[in-house]
């Protein structure tokens, strides 16, 4: 099924996209993690149609995103010097805030919980969107629920079709992983996501984080449940590169390498490179589409390197282990 598809750059498809998201549509649009799927965060039947679309589950909560800091009293309350902190030195950028949530709020946005998660994307196309619709937009991954995030419109229009009412192209999205999620509801800022903005740069601004202790709070960033972001083939991550297991006879297999990978020796029948120099930020832009062509391949099994776990590292292999936990 085709689905309208329009250039983001463009002031008509803007005003066009805002006046969809006012008449309470649906509009694809990239930021600079992933492709968000955005509805009026405070139009409840909107956002239900945001669910159905994903066939997302209800208790899984939705971002919302701001085109500025000045907008976030209008869906969060009781904001801390630490949210402040935050806010101004990593806003537009890929950190969400878990903070307490505004009445006007529908539950669907929170699944129900009183806090809601939001953010300002570092996107132009993202931006203008939300600013000309005049309304916070609710948008997760555009892609069905548990799959590979997209991001280019061409993953949205693969994985949504029709469902969607249009799509903004904004080109691959820069950052290429999903945002770092910090819940500021306790007594610490607590880590509930690893994403791309690394819980080191965090840190260094706000001191010391947690990381959610156990997987009942996990649910709370239900983006944390075991099996997401996840290929249809099965995934193995090596215990180091060039550390090859004994392969099965017969077996189609494909290789996600960090680097320019040594001495493969036609083990593969599809090999895909994330940063030929070993670099964390272009390995995280390439991720979810290599995963998706070595998904779209026909292999029995795709095999991953692993990364280091530091700064962006943590998220990519946080990535990585969603998607190689079995069903
Ligand atoms: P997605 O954009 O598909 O990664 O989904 C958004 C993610 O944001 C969810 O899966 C949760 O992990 C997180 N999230 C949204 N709202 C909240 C909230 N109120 N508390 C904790 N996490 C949230
Ligand atoms: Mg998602």
């Amino acid at each position: 099924m085709g689905s309208k598809v329009l250039p983001g750059n463009h002031p008509e498809s803007i005003r066009l996209a805002a006046e969809i998201i006012r008449s309470g549509g649906l509009v694809a649009f990239p930021t600079e993690t992933v492709y968000g799927l955005g509805c009026d965060a405070v139009n409840p039947e909107a956002a239900a149609k945001v669910f159905e679309a994903k066939q997302r589950p209800a208790f899984d909560p939705l971002i919302v995103h701001l085109a500025d800091q000045s907008m976030v009293e209008t869906v969060a309350k009781h904001i801390p010097p630490t949210a402040i902190v935050l806010m101004d030195a990593f806003w537009p950028g890929p950190l969400t805030l878990i903070l307490p949530k505004q009445p006007g709020v529908p539950d669907l946005v929170t699944a129900g919980l009183p806090t809601v998660a939001v953010r300002v994307p570092d996107h132009p196309v993202a931006q203008a969107l939300i600013r000309e619709s005049g309304t916070p937009i609710a948008a997760p991954s555009a892609n069905p629920f548990g799959y590979v995030s997209p991001t280019t419109a061409q993953h949205v229009s693969d994985g949504l079709g029709d469902r969607v009412d249009l799509i903004l192209d904004g080109g691959p999205c820069p950052v290429g992983v999903e945002s770092t999620i910090v819940s500021l509801t306790g007594a610490t800022p607590q880590l509930l996501r690893p994403g791309s903005l690394s819980l080191e740069t965090i840190q260094s601004v706000i001191g010391p984080v947690d990381r959610a202790a156990s997987a009942v709070e996990a649910m709370h960033a239900p983006g944390q449940s075991a099996r997401h972001y996840a290929t249809r083939t099965p995934v193995t991550i090596l215990s180091a590169p060039g550390a090859w297991p004994v392969f099965r006879g017969g077996e189609r297999r494909g290789l996600l390498a960090m680097s320019e990978p040594c001495e493969l020796a036609g083990r593969f029948h599809a090999v895909e490179v994330l940063s030929p120099s070993g670099d964390l930020r272009e390995a995280a832009r390439h991720l979810f589409a290599a995963l998706r062509r070595l998904d779209a391949s026909g292999l029995d099994r795709i095999y991953s390197e692993p990364c280091e776990e530091t700064g962006l590292g943590r998220a990519i292999m946080d990535r990585l282990r969603r998607c190689a936990t079995s069903l």
